[in-house]
C-alpha cells in the first residue's frame, strides 16, 4: 500500500482523529437566506493524537490557535439571517483551512512569536494526514453545500467570519473591523459603505490582511471562482469577548450584510 488512507495510517501509526473525537465539520442547516456563513478558525481543539503540540495551555488559548469570538459571531449571523453555517472544529495550528495546503504557513512552525514544536520536522505522510483528515473534508462539505444551492438556483453569498488580535508583533491595530475580498470587490465595497456610515467605527479595507497575504483561500475557492459574491469579515477580538459584545456585532454586521446583498441583487432579510 503506497497511498490513500491505509497508507497514511500505516506510516503515521494511528489515525489523526479517533472515532470518539468530534467530526471536523460542524454544519448548521439553514436555507432561508442567500448567505452561507463559514468559519475556518472556529476552535482551538487539538486531536488527541497530537497532544498539546508542545505548547503550554496558555498558548492554546491565544489567537495563534483560533479566532476567539468568530464562531459565536458566525452562528449568531446564521440564526439572525437564516443562512447555513459550516464551522471547522479543530485548531488552525493543526492545519490552516484558509490556506493552500502546500504553503509553509498552512502547518505553521512559528505563529507570531511562538514556536510550534509539534509542527517541526513533519514528514510528507504526517502533512498528508492533516490535509486528508481535516482540510479536505472541510472544503468538501462547503463544495457540497454550495454546489447544491447553485443547482437549485438559490442565490448565494459566501461570508467568512474571523477575528484578529489587537496587537501584532508589538504594533497596535487601529481597525475595529476589516473587510477583505478576493478578485471581485463588489460585495466588499457595499459592506465598506454600510459600515463606514457609523463615524465611530474604524473600518479597514483589505486590513489587517488582504489577498496579497494569501488569506483569501476560502473566499476565492468557494466565492470568486464560482462567480459568487463573497466577503471575509475580520473583527478585532477584544471587541467580541463577551456574549453581549457578540450580539452587538451580529446586529451591526447583519444590517450591513442585508444592505450589501440588496446592492448585488440578492435580497435578504433579518429574521429577528
Ligand atoms: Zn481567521
Amino acid at each position: 500500500m503506497t497511498n490513500g488512507l491505509a497508507g497514511v495510517a500505516r506510516v503515521a501509526g494511528t489515525p489523526l482523529l479517533a472515532s470518539d473525537e468530534p467530526p471536523v465539520v460542524d454544519l448548521r442547516d439553514g436555507t432561508d437566506s442567500p448567505f452561507v456563513f463559514l468559519c475556518e478558525h472556529a476552535s482551538n481543539r487539538l486531536p488527541h493524537a497530537l497532544g498539546d503540540l508542545g505548547l503550554p495551555a496558555e498558548a492554546l488559548e491565544r489567537h495563534i490557535a483560533w479566532d476567539p469570538g468568530a464562531a459565536p459571531m458566525a452562528l449568531g449571523l446564521a440564526e439572525k439571517l437564516g443562512g447555513p453555517a459550516i464551522l471547522q472544529t479543530y485548531s488552525r495550528l493543526v492545519i490552516d483551512c484558509n490556506r493552500e495546503p502546500g504553503l509553509p504557513d498552512a502547518i505553521t512552525t512559528l505563529s507570531e512569536d511562538t514556536k510550534i514544536p509539534g509542527n517541526e520536522h513533519l514528514g510528507d505522510a504526517a502533512r498528508r494526514q492533516r490535509v486528508d483528515a481535516i482540510w479536505a473534508p472541510f472544503h468538501a462539505a462547503i463544495d457540497e453545500l454550495v454546489e447544491a444551492r447553485i443547482a437549485a438556483g438559490r442565490p448565494t453569498v459566501i461570508v467568512t467570519l474571523h477575528s484578529f488580535t489587537p496587537v501584532y508583533r508589538g504594533v497596535s491595530r487601529p481597525w475595529h473591523v476589516g473587510i477583505i475580498s478576493s478578485g471581485d470587490r463588489r460585495f466588499a465595497e457595499a459592506m465598506l459603505a454600510a459600515l463606514r456610515r457609523d463615524p465611530a467605527l474604524v473600518v479597514g479595507d483589505d486590513e489587517p490582511y488582504s489577498a496579497r497575504d494569501n488569506v483569501d483561500y476560502t473566499i476565492r475557492r468557494h466565492g470568486f471562482e464560482r462567480g459568487l459574491p463573497h466577503v471575509m469579515i475580520e473583527v478585532r477580538n477584544d471587541l467580541i469577548r463577551t456574549p453581549g459584545d457578540v450580539v452587538g456585532w451580529v446586529d451591526r454586521l447583519a444590517g450591513a450584510l442585508v444592505e450589501s446583498a440588496d446592492a448585488v441583487g440578492m435580497p435578504a432579510r433579518q429574521r429577528n
